[in-house]
């Protein structure tokens, strides 16, 4: 397996007595699409301000392709980033804007004009060359901002929202553009947004973040079909949270009840006793007159609403507690006040914790 291109270990910052980050782990491999996740204040930008050196930790170290950086200041590190608010110096034409860093490293004239003119066409802005910040849309700007940091050929660019101004229209097509620009380029990028749709679309890893630390880090595919934490299964997806105890354990299958005669089946073996909280996704959610997979979970129908694409409806269950569940079908069999059984595949549940019951 390649070597990982950065490692954090165990990061640990304080800001005013306040813990901001609690030990952050991370191996990035080259090449690598690395998206943190999480909402505000949760610490993505001081994570991201410590690996470009902006920041140090209070313990922990960054390791970039092999070597411990942790000491190192932002200029000896192969690293660039790109900001939300495009930062373009605004009395510099674009070329000149591109060639900032090569004029600081004192590269050669000719040798910059021709790096400008390919990062150019990088970028798909061939001829915007001679044009100031202030006659570009936002898109170009951002652009012109992805190609000046990857002037310098940074081994690792880190991306703060880059694409947060964006309508969301532009922030789609931009999406898929910087997607395709980081396969091509085959630089490794790590990326922090709080939309979760834009690091399902783009990344190769998500790092789910919450309070300082990592919830879950896995592929998009992972994070959304087995969240491993409650916060992970809410934060991504529309999903319902179901807690019971474990009144039958069998190889592959477990009998969770949720109320007295109802239960619901979970995929794998768990203690008798044991208290388990589910996670099921709002589109994995079925109902019916009969109950599949040897569910008795009963419900009413309390709402279906029509949301262009899908029909979300509302189930109460026997202990209070609302489902959300979405189909593709516009219309349903059963109208509101009606009682139906409710299931779902038990492999397409999640077991976000575990406890004594
Ligand atoms: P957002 O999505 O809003 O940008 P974030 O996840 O990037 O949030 P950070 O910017 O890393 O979060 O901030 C994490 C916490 O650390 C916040 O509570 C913030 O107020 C605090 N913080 C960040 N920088 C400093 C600083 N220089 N001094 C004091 N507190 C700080």
């Amino acid at each position: 397996m390649a070597q990982p291109i950065l490692t954090l270990e165990n990061i640990h910052k304080t800001f005013d007595g306040t813990k901001v980050l609690d030990g952050i782990t991370l191996d990035v491999l080259p090449g690598q699409f690395v998206t943190l996740l999480g909402p505000s204040g949760c610490g993505k930008t001081t994570t991201l301000r410590i690996i470009a050196g902006l920041e140090s930790p209070d313990s922990g170290r960054v390791i970039l392709s092999g070597a411990d950086v942790t000491r190192l200041p932002p200029e000896k590190r192969a690293v660039n980033t790109v900001f939300q608010n495009y930062a373009l110096f605004p009395h510099m034409n674009v070329q000149k804007n591109i060639a900032y860093s090569m004029n600081l490293r004192r590269v050669k004239k000719d040798e910059s004009a021709k790096r400008v003119e390919e990062l150019l066409s990088v970028v798909q802005l061939e001829g915007f060359g001679k044009r100031m910040p202030a006659q570009l849309s936002g898109g170009q700007r951002q652009r012109v901002a992805i190609a000046r940091a990857l002037a310098c050929d940074p081994q690792l660019l880190l991306l703060d929202e880059p694409l947060g101004a964006l309508d969301l229209q532009l922030r789609r097509q931009m999406q898929v553009e910087l997607k395709a620009l980081q396969q091509k380029l085959g630089i490794t990028f790590i990326y922090i947004t709080h939309d979760q749709e834009e690091a399902l679309n783009m990344s190769d890893l998500i790092a789910v973040m919450n309070g300082g630390r990592f919830e879950q880090i896995g592929s998009p595919e992972e994070i959304y079909e087995r969240p491993t934490t409650r916060f992970a299964a809410q934060f991504i997806g529309q999903s319902n949270i179901l807690e019971g105890d474990v009144i039958q354990s069998g190889k592959d299958r477990s009998v969770v009840e949720i109320c007295p005669g109802n239960t619901v089946m979970v995929k794998g073996e768990y203690t008798q006793g044991e208290r388990l909280a589910l996670s099921v996704r709002a589109e994995r959610i079925d109902y019916a007159k009969e109950a599949g997979y040897g569910f008795h979970l009963t419900g009413t129908i309390k709402l279906h609403s029509y949301i262009g694409g899908v029909l979300r409806t509302t189930i109460t269950l026997k202990t209070g507690q609302e489902l959300l569940i979405t189909g593709a079908n516009p219309v349903s069999l059963y109208p509101a006040g009606c009682t139906v059984e409710v299931f779902w595949d038990p492999d397409a549940a999640a077991v976000v914790e575990r406890g004594r019951g």
